[in-house]
């Protein structure tokens, strides 16, 4: 078991502005939480006070209801896995895995169990005797995850574990883990900047910006519903599409392009106010028929994803990118009619950027 809670967490380092502020959040036992954002967003750092590694300056972080913040790292029953795998170059791949059961006195015998149990989940049982400097980086992640597996412990932190492999074996790994997970379902907190491994990996995505919580929600929630147009930029690749205009009626107006929108989609009390609206890319594409909100737009750019075509336009000042099934035979100059639709468009708040519908 392990649920944690995290209350008004807050960091400060000197004098500076807060690295992490009023961080809020409980995990349920068996969660894979992610913590996403971009760099210097305090991600690591939330990370880094859970597992005593950094002075929480005020709040509280406590596990199963026992207050934590003034525990020794050893003693809060969490292994850690590190960006760069942190092994003992010196010790062979058996002993690197052992070494914090032996440092904790366990008997040999059930260290050796522990060790090929580990070995035998990730696929190490070859390996044993080697040294990291004779195995893969892929391999060498896979014993740092077999370093806090044998363990056995509450929790896992991971900080970046995958940044340093390459992009096949990153995909790989990420599902490696997420097997790891549904086989041991030890309560996870995983950090990451990169948006596809927090989608595919977790049951809950943490997305921070500048130190503050932007929204908690699982993947479809936070691709569905963003709070905020930065959550909304942030999550989905290639991005959501953002266009500033304003409500008229029932139309989306920006220039001289009129958008409908259907009366289910259209907010309320918003006639003849500014908006942001947002489409992600599977929202702006091509239909047979045309209607209300197709426009005709010269294509910059199009490029082959196999299946289907990324295009990429303006609209009245707006770059955008939209998807286009292969069949239909695009290039770059073309003028096309392409799609808008309104009826999947989201609409933020321009001042406070927040999501209204
Ligand atoms: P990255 O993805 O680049 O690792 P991050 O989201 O993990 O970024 P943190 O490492 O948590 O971000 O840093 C949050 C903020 O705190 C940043 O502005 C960073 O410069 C600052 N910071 C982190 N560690 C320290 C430190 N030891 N002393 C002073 N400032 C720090």
């Amino acid at each position: 078991m392990a649920k944690l809670l995290m209350e008004q967490l807050t960091k400060t380092f000197d004098n500076k502005a807060m690295a992490v502020e009023n961080f809020n959040l409980t995990v349920e036992d068996e969660e894979f939480i992610v913590f996403v954002g971009p760099s210097g967003c305090g991600k690591s750092t939330t990370l880094r006070m859970i597992a005593g590694l950094e002075d929480i300056s005020s709040g509280t972080f406590s596990i199963d209801g026992k207050k934590m913040n003034e525990v020794e790292p050893k003693d809060r029953d969490i292994a850690m896995v590190f960006q760069n795998y942190a092994l003992y170059p010196h010790m062979t791949v058996y002993e690197n895995m052992a070494f914090s059961l032996k440092l904790k006195g366990m008997p040999k015998a059930e260290i050796k169990e522990r060790v090929r149990n580990a070995a035998e989940i990730l696929g190490l049982m070859d390996y044993l005797n080697r040294k990291p400097k004779a195995l893969s980086g892929g391999q060498r992640q896979r014993v740092a995850l077999g370093r806090a597996i044998v363990r056995d412990a509450k929790l896992f932190l991971m900080d970046e574990p995958l940044s340093n492999l390459d992009s096949k074996l990153r995909v790989q790994m990420r599902t490696e883990i997420s097997k790891l997970h549904q086989r041991l379902k030890t309560t996870t907190i995983y950090v990451t900047h990169d948006q596809t491994e927090a989608m595919t990996m977790a049951t809950r995505i943490v997305i921070m910006k500048d130190g503050v919580i932007q929204q908690v929600g699982t993947p479809k929630e936070v691709y569905d519903q963003p709070d905020n147009v930065f959550v909304a930029g942030f999550i989905g690749s290639p991005a959501m599409n953002f266009f500033n205009g304003r409500i008229e009626g029932n139309y989306f107006v920006m220039g001289q392009t009129k958008l409908l929108i259907p009366d289910s989609a259209l907010p309320e009390g918003l006639d003849n106010q500014e908006v942001i609206i947002g489409l992600r890319p599977e929202h702006i594409t091509h239909k047979p028929e045309k209607d209300q909100s197709t426009v005709e737009v010269n294509l910059d750019v199009v490029e082959l994803m196999g299946s289907e075509y990324m295009v990429y336009a303006t609209l009245e000042g707006h770059s955008f990118v939209g998807r286009v099934d292969a069949n239909l035979n695009l290039s770059a100059g073309t003028v096309f009619p392409m799609a808008f639709e309104m009826d999947k468009a989201r609409f933020f708040d321009p001042t406070t950027e927040k999501r209204i519908k």
